[in-house]
């Protein structure tokens, strides 16, 4: 089937222009003006725009964190997606203690594969080097298409500094990326035993437990294990400008360190933790302050935050609850709140609402929600431009709508959204992945198993290579 999309303008990371996109199959064929209408299927895109798909690279469909079901599967969550204008998602896997890291990638493809309306690739978060075969696993992950390892510097199943540096120098050998949640474990350990010996129970204290200061020291130290081994880095979730300075000047040194944050930083402050509410919005890293989230959109704007992605990891409001009470009745506290928020369909129009409004540009949030992914974790021959050759993976929005997120209008398996009344300036109208409409505007219209695996080619970054 052939669909020509014509009269529109095509939003690319580097620039505006009006152009016909034909999409041929499930490639995009040709992009110009005036292309020949063949035997199309016809779209009148005027006055509306044309993106590619975005990249939610950072999610976690289908996962069990600390016992507790993460409420979005690979459908429900990929549906949410295609509604949102999501036409891949990066999910993050978790090697099992003293497991192959192809073993990891292979169970979750065959989990994955029969449900992904969208298309699919993974990160492997490490936790398990006590053998040097584990370590020495991570070369076939890479030849069976997995392009970044992901280090906690947190959590019981977490990488001590010694764990981080060999995975640098394991990575850099293999022209993948180490992608690292910076937080400082001991900081964070001592003050929610402090807290909680004083009876400080409420979300407020998550927030004071893994503050500004404890992201510092923690990126810090991270982005210095790379420089030391020449490695390339990815901070997930950036929160702080204190991250944001380190980041900044590692890169003006020349070095590939990269950065990506999520909406929830960007559009909330850490006074969302005094609300009614507070349980809702209690994610890992926590919601900063609002010196840091101007930091934030300060270093999308000039370049040095690449990304924007989700860490959708959806608990229903019952969940969230277990900050109060937990199921076998014993009292919550901030400590059992499980950790996460939702964000994958919202991601795309939260930050072309921000173009919109003139914050960024639209060639900036194309760059960040879909160019900048592609390249970094080695899509970018299919995914993530408007260009012949690549995959027809189209975004339609109409840059005039205007609307407000409601939790019963999402298409993901959750009871609340931490997005509920944010206003939208602008609104996806349909979404095609492959060349096929799976979204309407309205409804879904595509189908559980249409997303495919993608593997991705490791990326060999140098100083010269910065996104
Ligand atoms: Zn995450």
């Amino acid at each position: 089937m052939h669909t020509l999309f014509y009269g529109g303008t095509v939003v690319t990371a580097e620039g505006m222009f009006t152009a016909d996109v034909l999409v041929r199959g499930e490639r995009i064929a040709a992009v110009g003006v005036g292309l020949p209408r063949e035997d199309a299927v016809l779209v009148d895109a005027t006055g509306l725009y044309l993106l590619p798909g975005a990249i939610d690279a950072h999610t976690h469909l289908e996962c069990v964190c600390s016992g507790i079901a993460t409420s979005d599967d690979y459908f429900t969550g990929t549906r949410a997606a295609a509604c949102g204008g999501v036409t891949t998602v990066i999910d993050y896997l978790l090697q099992d203690e003293d497991e192959l890291l192809p073993v990891t990638l292979a169970k979750r493809v065959a989990m994955a594969t029969p449900k992904a309306a969208v298309d699919f690739a993974f990160h492997i978060g490490v936790r398990d080097l006590s053998r040097p075969e584990l370590l020495a696993s991570l070369k076939d992950a890479v030849a069976a298409g997995v392009s970044s390892f992901k280090a906690y510097m947190v959590y019981d199943f977490g990488l001590c500094d010694g764990g981080l540096y060999q995975l640098l120098q394991e990575t850099a050998k293999a022209g993948a990326l180490v992608t690292v949640h910076a937080e400082n474990r001991g900081m964070l350990d001592s003050r929610v035993k402090a807290y909680l010996a004083e009876g400080k129970t409420e979300p407020w204290w998550h927030y004071m437990s893994r503050d500004e200061a404890v992201a510092a020291e923690a990126n810090r130290r991270a982005i210095a294990l790379a420089k030391a081994v020449g490695a390339p880095l990815y901070l997930v979730h950036l929160t702080d400008a204190d991250g944001v300075t380190a980041v900044t000047q590692a890169r003006d040194e020349g070095y590939p360190i990269f950065a990506e944050t999520c909406p929830q930083y960007l559009n909330f402050t850490c006074e969302v933790y005094h609300e009614p509410r507070g349980q809702d919005y209690v994610c890992s890293p926590a919601i900063k302050g609002k010196d840091s989230q101007r930091a934030l959109w300060a270093a999308i704007r000039r370049g040095d935050v690449q990304t924007v992605a989700t860490d959708h990891c959806p608990f229903t409001l019952a969940e969230k609850d277990y900050g109060i009470r937990l199921p076998d009745g014993r009292e919550g506290n901030f400590t059992t709140i499980p950790n996460g928020c939702d964000g994958i369909e919202t991601l795309y129009p939260y930050m072309l609402t921000q173009a919109n409004l003139g914050r960024i540009s639209f060639s900036r949030a194309v760059g960040v929600c879909a160019s900048n992914p592609a390249r970094l974790f080695g899509l970018d021959d299919r995914k993530g431009a408007i260009r012949a050759g690549m995959d027809g993976d189209i975004v339609l929005y109409d840059p005039k709508a205007q609307g407000v997120v409601k939790a019963d209008a999402l298409h993901g398996n959750l009871d609340h959204t931490i997005w509920e009344n944010t206003a939208l300036s602008g609104r996806i109208t349909g979404t095609w992945l492959r060349g096929r409409q799976v979204f309407d505007g309205q409804a879904f219209r595509g189908a559980q198993g249409e997303g495919r695996f993608l593997p991705c080619k490791p990326v060999w970054f140098d100083s010269s290579a910065l996104v």
